[in-house]
């Protein structure tokens, strides 16, 4: 069974609508989402029906159970906070009922899978080796997918040693062996350096991991955000991937 792997949508629509589209040229039997439908972006009613029409599986990010009330937005960044506050302010009540729903981590598939962290589900940026080692000895999976960074990763445990790499577009790993952690970059604000929308397609009969990269309207994400009266440095952001 092929799967596709999204996360970090950030009420970013354009990108979202196109990731979707990439996803659809491929043979896919289920498409799961780790988390952070909305915050930053300026489509938040748009990304949470996409997500829960589209993917068979919806984590809740912290950006959402900001946008819920569930978390404080005191450990936001100001611009992370005040698009939080307006994300509550623009968001229908149906669809901030439906971000309520969402937990931050699912255990029953064969991969675990975690907005943030095996170690912290929530908050953890899995960026080092030793980060990622701490997870490794934690996590009950061989293999664990993470959002949160918006940075497309891969870690890896055979015998001693943690190893990690950068997963730009069209990487592969072949999971066979070993532990692993897998992030598959951000749909919706990229921070790796390459602004396009990142998503990850898992194999999970070959087992075998690829990283995707799709262009997107950035100019009208943008727009979208200058519009609705977001801070200007989350509009300037997109065109850099960072
Ligand atoms: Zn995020």
């Amino acid at each position: 069974m092929q799967v596709a792997i999204v996360s970090d949508i950030h009420g970013n629509r354009q990108a979202f609508e196109a990731v979707l589209d990439d996803i659809d040229a491929e043979d896919v039997a289920e498409r799961w989402c780790l988390g952070d439908l909305v915050g930053y972006g300026a489509d938040p009613d748009a990304c949470v029906e996409l997500a829960l029409a589209r993917c068979d599986l919806v984590l809740a990010g912290n950006h959402d159970l900001a946008v819920t009330g569930a978390l404080s937005v005191e450990e936001f960044s100001p611009g992370a906070a005040a698009a939080a506050k307006w994300t509550q302010k623009n968001i229908e009540a149906r669809n901030l009922e439906a971000l309520r729903a969402l937990p931050p981590q699912s255990l029953d598939r064969e991969v675990g899978l975690f907005h943030a962290s095996p170690r912290d589900p929530i908050w953890e940026y899995v960026l080092s080796t030793l980060q990622a080692e701490l997870c490794l000895d934690a996590q009950e999976h061989r293999v664990c997918l993470v959002g949160h960074s918006h940075v497309a990763l891969a870690f890896t445990r055979r015998g001693e040693g943690v190893a990690g790499s950068a997963c730009p577009d069209g990487s592969r790993a072949d999971l066979t062996v070993g532990e692993w952690i897998l992030n598959p970059g951000s749909v919706g604000q990229p921070r790796d350096g390459d602004p396009r929308a990142a998503w990850l397609l898992l194999d999970l009969e070959t087992w075998t991991a690829t990283w995707r990269r799709v262009d997107y309207d950035i100019p009208g994400a943008q727009a979208a955000i200058r519009a609705a009266g977001l801070p200007e440095a989350l509009a300037d952001r997109l065109e850099y991937g960072q």
